[in-house]
């Protein structure tokens, strides 16, 4: 699987705020915050996008977004509400190749996004 700077992030090459890990899912600060909260839940398997996950990976799409539950009632906002997010390919504004869900809070989103 090709090599990815999330990847580099999960064996620590390069330094991430790292706030949530598991066996098989890693959370770590955006480097661009879009909202007062935003943290990115990778599976530390490189998968590069959405539409690379088969079946197999059920559970594994299933743990990122527990995860970014789990994250929320933790911190103490998941009450208040939050929102996740996957980017696929260039209309989805994917610019890292490595799957993550992003998970926004601590401010009024819109909907649509832009
Ligand atoms: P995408 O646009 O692929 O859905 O999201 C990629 C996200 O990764 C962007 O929000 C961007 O700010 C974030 N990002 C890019 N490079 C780094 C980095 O080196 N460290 C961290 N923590 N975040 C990054």
């Amino acid at each position: 699987m090709a090599e990815t700077l999330f990847s580099k992030i999960v064996r620590r090459e390069i330094p991430a705020e790292i706030v949530y890990e598991n066996d098989e899912v890693l959370a770590f600060r955006d480097l661009n915050p879009q909202a007062p909260v935003h943290v990115l839940f990778i599976p530390k398997k490189t998968l590069a996008t959405l539409n690379d996950a088969t079946p197999a990976d059920a559970d594994l799409l299933g743990k990122l977004l527990l995860a970014a539950a789990d994250y929320a009632r933790q911190q103490g906002f998941a009450e208040q509400g939050y929102r996740t997010v996957v980017n696929c390919n260039a209309d989805g504004g994917q610019t890292v190749f490595h799957l993550h869900v992003h998970l926004l809070a601590g401010r009024r989103l819109h909907w649509p996004p832009g």
